[in-house]
């Protein structure tokens, strides 16, 4: 490569200019896997390219996941659905392909605790990270305690133009906390803001019935229902809780039935120690 010396200088200067760190740091390397026979000069382009490409992707993908306040991280692959039989797989597939986002529509996962609302939520969340959807994830008491400060702040248009501007908005845990006076109001609000616009996934361990209740006003329910439920994916999942799966044997009769917590189905998997959750799913 040496009567090539002024020509790679001046590869270098490019990357420099172009700013791609990642290939200039492979480019030595792949200049001696050509000097080898290893690759050819085609190949050579392709893994530098390759290289800087992935470190830009991880990097938006880093940068986009804290956006979207994705703190935890869960995936679908992670999530063992054997053990939530109740729970259509290819339904949660189906939605993975994100076409609900492009139209709009409102996803609503119910269950109760520990079924694998947040997990799901989270997980589709980061598919659309993924595929450089906008995304913000939120509970619903944080969301409504921001808009409840905008307003005090006379910034109540302004928050909910932003939380608007997310192609997909994760609302949590509807339904645990009950929601402060004048609350059920600005949800709506935003939500009316997000109808037929943006879409979103709830999560939710109470029955729509009782979203009078969790809100503290009926009306305000009954409207926000109608447009949650217009364009709208229910998944109902009738499981038990992944959390105690280890401890039902533990759990106080009254809790357990509540929860419709089950002993732990007998281990099947090939070699798995009992107790370890496996996280590489098979894909069959
Ligand atoms: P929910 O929001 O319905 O209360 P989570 O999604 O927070 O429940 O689940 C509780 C915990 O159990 C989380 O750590 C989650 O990752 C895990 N979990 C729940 N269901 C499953 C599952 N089917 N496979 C793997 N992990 C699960
Ligand atoms: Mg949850």
């Amino acid at each position: 490569m040496t009567m090539h010396a002024s020509t790679i200088d001046s590869i270098r200067k490019s990357l420099v200019g172009l700013r791609m760190p990642r290939a200039l740091e492979a480019l030595d390397a792949t200049l001696r896997r050509i000097e080898q026979g290893e690759i050819d000069g085609i190949q050579a382009f392709d893994v530098l390219l390759m290289e800087e490409l992935t470190l830009r992707e991880s990097r938006r993908i880093k940068a986009a996941l804290m956006m979207a306040r994705l703190t935890t991280i869960k995936t679908l692959a992670g999530f063992d659905f054997a053990f939530q039989p109740s729970l259509d797989r290819n339904r949660i597939l189906a939605l993975a392909e994100l076409k609900f986002i492009e139209r709009a529509e409102v996803v609503h996962l119910l269950g109760p605790p520990g079924t694998g609302k947040s997990h799901l939520a989270t997980a589709l969340a980061v598919e659309a990270v993924k595929a450089a959807k906008s995304v913000y994830f939120s509970t619903l008491a944080d969301i409504i305690a921001s808009l409840a400060k905008a307003e005090r702040e006379g910034q109540l248009r302004e928050r909910i133009r932003y939380l608007c501007r997310a192609s997909l908005l994760v609302v949590d845990e509807i339904g645990y906390l009950p929601v402060v006076p004048g609350g059920g109001n600005l949800f709506f609000q935003l939500v009316n803001a997000r109808y037929e616009k943006g879409a979103m996934i709830l999560t939710s361990n109470r029955g729509f019935a009782e979203w009078g209740e969790v809100f503290g006003d009926p009306v305000v329910a009954t409207a926000l229902l109608d447009r949650l439920l217009h364009h709208a994916v229910v998944v109902q999942i009738e499981g038990s809780s992944y959390r105690l799966r280890q401890h039902a044997d533990l759990v106080p009769e009254h809790v357990r039935s509540k929860a419709h917590i089950n002993p732990p189905p007998p281990p099947k998997k090939r070699g798995r120690p009992p107790g370890v959750k496996s996280d590489d799913q098979d894909a069959g």
